[in-house]
């Protein structure tokens, strides 16, 4: 189909899209077409990897805007939505408006209303939802990009209720929910009451195979050979091959120290392949890298983008991941090895994929569990750039014959599994159903059963029985923490729209109220009674296990009370930075870190050393799963405290074991639900709202406390705060008032950093022309090397990764 023949859409986009080389559509493209995409009928997409997914998306939502409508692209990535933004800008130029909102989940987003398609995650259009965002009521298109995700048991359950919501606000909402394969997309359709374009036809041939002795064995039967040296290994050998057919290679791995040893390995592969010209953007380029951070990692990934290969993994931050994309893209680093998160969505196309490690680590499972064909599809389909290769090659590897045959089995020939709705599950029953009901949706038992109709889930659960089951144990749990009041109707209560408003799981905030409300309580009085279920006298069942309340205290008589409230005022005074650290960080909305092996003991030491400052009472070590629980909380809350203390980054990654990226995940999580813990606090009035922010300042931006004030201040950061600090300036005011060459003394002779601070601190005459730094000022760590710029770290503040 002739793009200027496609209906609905807006007169001058045949011609844009011929300026970016796009004439006709693809097959699978016009079917979508036909079945009225552009004329605003609902529609499943489920297509390969690669095979222009984003244009159907652009015909839906670009016709919904020329009909004067208003769209809504869904993400599952914060990446993908500066992608995304990106690649629709292009239409502002005919008057479409975009917007982008993945930020702070408390912005009710009003400002885009005034925006005809909008890009989100799907957890801020929840979030939008649940904020009463006025122009949700206004969409006349959601579309929703890998939609499979569903299947995803942290973020699934969230796309699916959204999309339920979403579609029960206005009836009438064209969805467009796109797709990889998957093996039950009728279902998918069926569920959305749209139309389906199920289809494999890709644009560039794709050819999978795996590698086994000294050659490739395609899954047609065709083989070619593909010869291993001695010295080296398979992923070595095809690496070499492919440099030699001036292609790039993907490697995919199974952890982020696999990507790491695969990249410093196939580095010197990829060494030998550089011209002076690609060695000089390359060197370039690996300053940047160290400049994101001064970790290891930030270092590692350097070294291997010197010569021409690098590591991706989540452990990156989020600096390095772009350029490291970028430069894959542009064809600069010749090798990219990578943790699967690369192959979900990120348009990186690559001659040749490798899917080296088709097991991963699964602790469910207790051991290697072999990945879904539909991920190994995913990853499978970043293989072949349109336009540049002749086709796309996509590996597995097999040491035996057997495996050879097992793998060809398993992915080559084999069909992508079903997807399957993941709402069942706790944690996401409670929080999607208090949402439902403190935004109104249902106020009743019978209004939430016939709402979770619209999803998924009861499309594919078929009897309605286990639902019941679930609502009610869901209903009972938030009734008892005074979320929800059922008096008749079903409300939420004022703690519950909080609750709800900040985005937490219940859990985690039922956590955080019996945490601050039982500070400072030593464990002397520690018992391994439970808290008694408060409505137990009036004969309920007992309460599913996983629903308990969060503390173990006693509350069930008057005294208990009465003691409780005396702690809570009393413990105030003793809530230390750590035991809130520790709080939040055994919230089921932190991930923890993990323990390895000897942390045991070294945490319970030190559990036992800090025990007075933990807010509510550490279990029993005999309960060993909460146990375990709370010493990775431990481990958490420690690795917070070390970063507050302003304890250097590679310090932290070394000590705990973990990437730049984790650091900064971990922190912004943290200051998430500190600033979470503010709100319920002020909301329940406890004393302890102070050093509850107090701490999540000191969290934000690294600092000590005496620090929190000049850190605030733009382009200061943690290390530049300290330095300013040694040096005399001790706040905000000292700086907008200080010695110029004092401050050019202590950001080690910098001058344009020098006047951006002094600017942002509002000092009246920034300039630092003919200004000498004062050495006296300067950071001791530079002093009598004489050149500060020798210290080669270039790393202003660590705040800013
Ligand atoms: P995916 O299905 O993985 O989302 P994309 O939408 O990113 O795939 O498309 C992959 C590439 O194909 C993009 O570079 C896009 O510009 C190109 N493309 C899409 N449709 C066409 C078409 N009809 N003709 C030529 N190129 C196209």
């Amino acid at each position: 189909m002739d793009v200027a023949d496609v209906p609905g859409v807006p007169s001058w986009f045949a011609d844009h899209l011929r300026e970016g080389g796009i004439e006709s559509l693809y097959p699978p493209q016009a079917e979508a077409v036909e079945a009225g995409v552009t004329t605003g009928d609902s529609l499943v997409a489920s297509i390969p990897t690669a095979s222009g997914k984003t244009l159907i998306a652009q015909l839906a939502m670009l016709s919904a805007v020329q009909r004067g409508g208003k769209a809504l692209y869904i993400v599952p990535l914060r990446a993908l939505a500066s992608e995304k933004r990106e690649e629709f800008s292009a239409f502002e130029e005919y008057g479409v408006e975009i917007g982008v909102s993945t930020g702070n989940y408390e912005d009710s987003g009003e400002w885009l209303s005034q925006k005809d398609i909008i890009v989100a995650t799907s957890e801020k259009v929840d979030s939008l939802v649940r904020n009463g965002a006025p122009w949700i009521d206004d969409l006349d298109c959601v579309v929703s990009d890998e939609v499979h995700l569903v299947d995803d048991a942290q973020r699934g359950p969230t796309l699916e209720v959204t999309l339920a919501k979403l579609r029960r606000v206005n009836p009438n909402l064209q969805v467009v929910a796109l797709s990889a394969t998957v093996g039950n997309a009728d279902e998918m359709a069926e569920w959305l009451d749209a139309e389906l374009v199920d289809s494999d036809w890709r644009p560039i041939e794709l050819r999978k195979g795996v590698h086994y002795g000294q050659a490739l064995h395609f899954g047609d039967g065709s083989q070619s050979e593909l010869r291993v040296k001695s010295s080296e290994k398979p992923t070595e050998a095809i690496v070499r091959h492919t440099l030699g057919e001036e292609g790039s290679t993907l490697v995919f791995v199974n952890s982020r120290r696999n990507a790491e040893g695969a990249a410093k390995r196939l580095a010197n592969t990829t060494a030998g392949w550089l011209d002076g010209e690609e060695k000089r953007q390359l060197a370039e380029l690996a300053e940047e890298i160290r400049d994101v951070s001064d970790t290891e990692t930030s270092d590692d990934l350097a070294d291997c983008v010197e010569k021409g290969a690098a590591f991706h993994h989540a452990g990156c931050a989020s600096d390095h991941r772009s350029i490291v994309e970028d430069a894959f893209r542009d064809r600069l680093i010749k090798c990219v090895c990578a943790t699967p998160t690369l192959a979900a969505g990120v348009n990186t196309p690559s001659r040749r994929v490798v899917v080296r490690d088709w097991r991963r680590y699964s602790g469910e499972a207790g051991g290697m569990k072999p990945l879904s064909v539909l991920e190994v599809h995913q990853m499978m389909g970043r293989a072949g750039r349109p336009g540049r290769d002749p086709y796309g090659e996509a590996l597995l590897l097999a040491n035996s014959h057997d495996e050879l045959q097992e793998l060809l089995d398993r992915y080559v020939w084999a069909d992508p599994e079903p997807v399957h709705s993941k709402l069942a599950a706790e944690p996401a029953m409670r929080t999607h159903l208090l949402a439902t009901i403190a935004s109104g949706f249902a106020d009743s038992r019978d209004a939430l059963l016939e709402f979770l109709e619209g999803t998924l889930y009861a499309t594919q659960s078929g009897e309605s029985g286990q639902l019941d089951q679930v609502v009610d144990a869901t209903l009972a749990y938030l009734e008892r923490n005074d979320f929800i009041e059922r008096d008749g109707r079903i409300e939420a209560t004022n703690l519950g729209h909080t609750v709800s408003r900040l985005y937490l799981d219940p859990m985690s905030a039922a956590e955080i109220i019996d945490g601050l409300q039982h500070t400072g309580q030593s464990s002397a009085g520690r018992t391994t009674r439970r808290k008694p279920d408060a409505d137990a006298s009036a004969g309920e069942q007992p309460e599913p296990a996983g629903f308990q309340q969060a503390s173990e205290l006693d509350a069930d008589d008057e005294a208990g009370v009465a003691m409780e409230q005396q702690t809570a005022s009393d413990g105030s005074d003793d809530l230390s930075a750590f035991g809130l650290y520790h709080l939040v960080s055994r919230t089921p909305d932190m991930y923890e870190l993990y323990l390895r092996s000897g942390d045991r003991e070294e945490y319970t030491q030190v559990a036992y050393e800090r025990e007075v400052e933990f807010c509510g009472a550490m279990p029993s070590e005999f309960e060993e799963e909460r146990f375990d629980d709370w010493l990775a909380a431990v481990k958490t809350g420690l690795m917070l405290e070390d970063w507050a203390d302003e304890t250097d980054e590679d310090e932290i990654a070394e000590k705990y074991g973990v990437g730049p990226g984790d650091i900064r995940g971990k922190v912004d999580t943290a200051e998430w639900l500190l600033g979470a813990a503010e709100s319920l606090a002020s909301e329940l009035d406890l004393t302890t709202v102070t050093q509850v922010r107090e701490a999540r300042k000191r969290v934000q931006h690294g600092v000590g406390e005496e620090l929190i004030d000049l850190a605030g201040v733009r382009g200061v950061g943690r290390k530049r705060a300290r330095r300013l600090f040694d040096a005399g300036i001790e706040t905000r005011a000292d700086l907008r008032n200080a010695d110029k060459s004092v401050v050019l003394g202590a950001l080690r002779g910098r001058r344009q950093t020098a006047e951006n601070v002094l600017e942002a601190a509002g000092h009246q005459d920034a300039s630092m022309e003919g200004v000498t730094p004062d050495a006296d000022a300067q950071p001791v760590e530079d002093r009598g090397d004489g050149e500060d710029e020798a210290a080669g770290e270039d790393q202003s503040s660590l705040g800013d990764f």
